[in-house]
Parts: structure tokens; sequence; C-alpha cells
């Protein structure tokens, strides 16, 4: 499977994961993967902006396994792609961990290490005060 710049150990991590099937599963899925896409894109920022992203760019959370239809479609859908979380834009600066996706039907938060956990969906008022409670340490670096 093409890794498009992810490191070995993080595709290996992925195929795991995913059972090398996609992930997405969006209508007119294949089924079978063929790329592991990046949910956020690889920064052409500055050094300090690429350091940070780094920590997450090539990380599972940030990975997403897909058919070559899915892919299709999350190229030609960017807006879509990122309400599903599927894609997040660049400006965004929670790590992916942190951000839900919907993935075969359900909405998950993918860990660093390739696990995946359940999670609700985001209603209005729960962003509202994560993002009170977070104001504090936006600035902190990621672990
Ligand atoms: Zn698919
Ligand atoms: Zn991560």
């Amino acid at each position: 499977m093409s890794g498009t710049g992810f490191p070995r150990d993080v595709i290996d991590t992925v195929n795991e994961r995913s059972g090398e099937l996609c992930e997405a599963a969006l209508p007119g899925c294949e089924g079978r993967a063929v790329d592991i896409q990046h949910r956020r894109p690889r920064g052409m920022g500055g050094t300090a902006k690429r350091a940070r992203e780094g920590l997450h760019t090539n990380c599972p959370c940030n990975a997403v396994a897909a058919c070559r239809a899915c892919h299709g479609w999350m190229e030609s859908h960017a807006p879509e792609a990122r309400v599903l979380g599927l894609a997040i834009t660049q400006h965004e600066t929670e790590p992916p961990s942190s951000l839900p996706v919907l993935l075969r039907g359900g909405v998950v938060l993918l860990g660093c290490d390739g696990s995946t956990s359940p999670a609700s969906l985001i209603d209005l008022d729960e962003v509202d005060e994560a993002w009170v409670m977070s104001a504090d340490h936006r600035d902190k670096e990621w672990t």
C-alpha cells in the first residue's frame, strides 16, 4: 500500500487498525484500502509551525486508510470531508487525536498508538465549553 510519506511503522500500525480495508467506507466504497491519507495535510508553513504540526502529521491519529473511490470522494469533496473529520484544515490547532472522525459509520477518536475509541457527535454547546476550557492550554506543546 502506498504510504504517502508516512513512516513504515505508522503504515504497519494503520494497516493493522484497518485490516487493510477502507476506513472511510463512504457510499460507493470499494472495500480494499489502496492508500493512507493524511487528515490534516503536511504543512507548507515555516519551521516552527512545521515542528509543531510534525508531532502528529505522520501519526496514526492523522491517518485514514482509504480505497480508491473514497480517496477520490475526499479529494473532490473537501468541505464535506472536513465535516466528517476525514479531513482537517491546515489551521486546526488541536491534535487529530482529539478530533472525532466518522469511520465505517461510527464516530471515533483515533489514538496515536493505532487504537480507536468511540466518540459522541459534537454538539455546539460542547464545542463552546471545550473551547473555553482549553483556552489556557492552547499554546502548550502537544504530548
Ligand atoms: Zn472506501
Ligand atoms: Zn497522534
